[in-house]
């Protein structure tokens, strides 16, 4: 044993440690060289732990999306037809995030759920769905199952800017024959104001001088505002942020216009192969002629790639190429990148002109997406990891005990059979949809998977599983000692954030070990 003069000092401690010529650790670029290291996957590092000296829930989650978009969580769902329709995109806007609304459905149902999205959350609704008293209690039936609300003013002419001569409730129609008129049934407006006075719930129409109606007040988004405060909103409008994915054939522009007819704020383009002409001319001609629409762009892992699709005007970038859950892009094409390495190069690259990169694909837990943002992405962007949820689309079934979902690449061959054409159309409509696009094979008469089709299990709802998220993101930068997203970056790229590189036994040792067994809770709420 060494007597306790032959130690240091340990006042001296903090003094000792200056004199090292290296911190511990490395940094980023010594972590991602490629040449030394090969390419790595999320697993294949850590990151290494600060100093805390503030609680968690002070924790600034807030990101840049696009350009132009900032949310306060770095959180995006994926356009696929198992992960995002109107529901999620919903729960995705009002828990902070964004979901990304799939395009293997015709353009008319894609169109109605960004209405949806529109609707769902509005300070005054200034474009509010009118009748007048001569529809029926059918047409407010379809309104609700088509919308998801019932409550509608009814004026002379059956527009917003008519003279309001009733509200109809869900209530008021109850039981009442589908072809009765509504000047039958509709509330008059004496009625509806003693009915919202004395409830204080309902909606509120709001008319000029003259009675005529200009909007509509719904108290319930007023109680919606205290119980969502990370909502995405566009701050213009006040309404949730809507984005929707497209491809890139001629008959995309279409549907681009019915999109952003319904209000649509951000359009994703997408292609397993972003690097094309097509989608170069594709995001010229967005620019053109919808110069205020957010366009991300992708998927792309090469800087070169990128470049392209920055010049051509892409406003973000969606980053993987192999990397998802469902993907055998890497398997069958030997073409992609390891998602860690992707994702910093691209992000180096693209941060430096001010575009935001998303990191899609390969998202399986908190830990995963502090690493993507350590690496300089904005956002993350999750398939397998929402899948599951109530909200994603598809029914609940039992496989082997479990209760799970269905979750599918877009390139499998499921989806690619069961795009708009898949329905009642010859066999070359039925290969032309959304899903073979992505992958360039709708003219091939091979058709070749690029993904596989299963299931994932039950994971609850989003208005809990998305709080675990943003939670978990939260504890982890407290624990590296950044007390926002905004630190984490800036601390990576001063080199200040370290790294460290995990052999093979080194995620063993990371994972639960040694057991005979155990449950995995992953939180409660
Ligand atoms: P996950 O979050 O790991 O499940 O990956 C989801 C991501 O995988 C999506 O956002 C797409 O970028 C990508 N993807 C979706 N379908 C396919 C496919 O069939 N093959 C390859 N990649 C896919």
């Amino acid at each position: 044993m060494p007597s306790a003069t032959s130690f240091l000092n340990h006042v001296d401690a903090l003094k000792v440690l200056a004199d090292y010529s290296r911190p511990d650790g490395l940094s980023v670029t010594e972590l991602m060289d490629s040449r030394v290291h090969g390419g790595l996957t999320y697993n294949d590092f850590l990151l290494l732990p600060g100093k805390i000296d503030f609680p968690a829930n002070q924790v600034v989650a807030e990101s840049r999306i696009t350009r132009n978009v900032v949310l306060k969580t770095p959180f995006m769902s994926s356009p696929m037809d198992t992960v995002t329709e109107g529901s999620m995109a919903i729960a995705m806007a009002l828990l902070g995030g964004i979901g990304v609304i799939h395009h293997n459905q015709s353009s008319e149902n894609q169109a109605a759920m960004v209405r949806t999205v529109k609707r769902h959350e509005n300070g005054f609704i200034s474009d509010p769905v009118v009748l007048s008293p001569i529809n029926t209690v059918e047409d407010v039936l379809d309104i609700k199952a088509r919308l998801g609300f019932g409550g509608i003013p009814i004026t002379d002419t059956s527009v917003c800017g008519g003279k309001l001569v009733g509200i109809v409730t869900a209530r008021d129609i109850q039981f009442r024959d589908p072809p009765t008129p509504l000047a039958d049934v509709g509330v008059t407006l004496l009625e509806a104001n003693a009915i919202l006075r004395d409830s204080k719930k309902g909606k509120l129409p709001i008319v000029d001088a003259s009675g005529h109606l200009i909007s509509l007040l719904a108290r319930s988004d007023l109680l919606k505002n205290q119980t969502y405060p990370l909502a995405s909103k566009n701050p213009l409008t006040k309404q949730l942020y809507a984005a929707a994915a497209i491809g890139t054939r001629p008959a995309d522009r279409a549907r681009l216009a019915l999109l952003v007819a319904a209000g649509l704020d951000i359009v994703v383009v997408d292609s397993g192969q972003g690097n094309s002409v097509f989608q170069i001319d594709m995001i010229h001609w967005i620019k053109r002629t919808f110069p205020t629409l957010e366009v991300i762009a992708g998927n792309v892992v090469t800087r070169a790639q990128a470049a392209a699709l920055i010049a051509a005007g892409a406003d973000g970038l969606r980053v993987g190429m192999g990397s998802g859950s469902i993907c055998i892009t890497q398997e069958v094409m030997a073409v992609g990148r390891p998602q860690a390495t992707a994702v910093f190069a691209v992000a180096e690259f693209a941060n430096r002109f001010g575009v935001p990169v998303i990191a899609d694909g390969g998202i399986g837990n908190v830990g995963h997406i502090v690493k993507a943002l350590a690496l300089g992405a904005g956002a993350v962007m999750m398939g397998g990891l929402l899948a599951g949820t109530e909200e994603a689309p598809g029914e609940y079934f039992y496989h082997e005990g479990k209760r799970v979902k269905t979750y599918r690449g877009m390139g499998s061959l499921e989806a690619m059979e069961h795009g708009n054409g898949g329905v009642g159309k010859g066999k070359r409509e039925q290969w032309e949809n959304a899903a073979t696009a992505r992958y360039f094979s709708e003219s091939s008469a091979v058709k070749v998977a690029q993904g596989v089709s299963g299931d994932v299990q039950d994971k609850g709802s989003m208005r809990a599983f998305l709080p675990y998220l943003y939670a978990g993101v939260q504890h982890s930068l407290q624990d590296i000692g950044v007390r926002s997203i905004t630190e984490l970056r800036e601390g990576v790229k001063a080199g200040s954030v370290r790294f460290e590189l995990r052999t093979a036994s080194a995620q063993v040792e990371g994972g639960v070990h040694g057991l005979n067994s155990y449950k995995k809770r992953l939180f409660t709420t």
